[in-house]
């Protein structure tokens, strides 16, 4: 059979509650897979028909069954829980920002290795320009100056809520806040255009760093 990315690659319709629940299973699969979601960090969510499906914190991303899946009204209150001792995300009240602020359809947390070395090499922006890559993000060109606020990294995840929040009004045109030396957040208006920025996000950061190392300046 199919995965689910396959059947909805041609489709516009939306997705059923036990399709979302095995996409989000899906794509922490994908995520692992590059090195998003090691050592159970990381995770996603999407908002499908008005409810928000999100990853348990904690645990295996890339062993994730569709019935882990919690279910959360759009104003983040949970609906549905999976039982069996899991935890929900403490990326919540973060993920729900990008929702409520930016009214995003999906958000993602990577614990990319590419995010978390771009932080080590600026200060309170990354920064890139003329790079092909930048046109999957929306609202850039090839030619553009591309931004992503960085913002310091807490204790504990949840105290991050207020710094996203700040970075996300001052920052209107990024679809992507980077945490320093722990990652990044990242969404879209739905889960396909938030995986592609992900993606070319991650590329750029890799880039930059790439670029630093021998000497070429990322915002020339
Ligand atoms: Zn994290």
């Amino acid at each position: 059979m199919d995965s689910i990315l396959e059947q909805k690659k041609e489709k516009t319709s939306s997705l059923t509650s036990q399709q979302t629940r095995e996409l989000v299973c899906e794509l922490c699969r994908n995520f692992y897979n590059l090195g998003w979601a090691s050592g159970t960090g990381g995770g996603i969510s999407i908002k499908e028909g008005g409810k928000i499906y999100m990853a348990p914190s904690g645990v295996q991303k890339e062993r994730l069954k569709p019935e882990d899946i919690f279910v959360l009204d759009a104003q983040g209150q949970v609906q549905e829980e999976p039982g069996n001792g899991l935890k929900l995300s403490q990326c919540s009240p973060l993920f729900m920002h990008a929702y409520k602020i930016r009214n995003a359809g999906a958000v993602l947390h990577s614990h990319s290795l590419n995010a978390m070395m771009v932080t080590t090499q600026y200060g309170s922006h990354f920064k890139i320009r003329n790079m092909e890559m930048q046109k999957g993000v929306e609202g850039f060109g090839a030619f553009d100056t591309l931004e992503v606020p960085i913002i310091e990294n807490t204790a504990y995840e949840c105290d991050l809520t207020d710094s996203l929040e700040e970075a996300i009004h001052k920052n209107p045109k990024a679809h992507a806040v980077l945490v320093r030396r722990h990652g990044v957040y990242v969404w879209g208006k739905d889960w396909k255009q938030a995986k592609t920025h992900a993606e070319c996000y991650d590329y750029l950061f890799e880039a930059a760093v790439k670029m630093k190392q021998m000497g070429i300046d990322p915002t020339v």
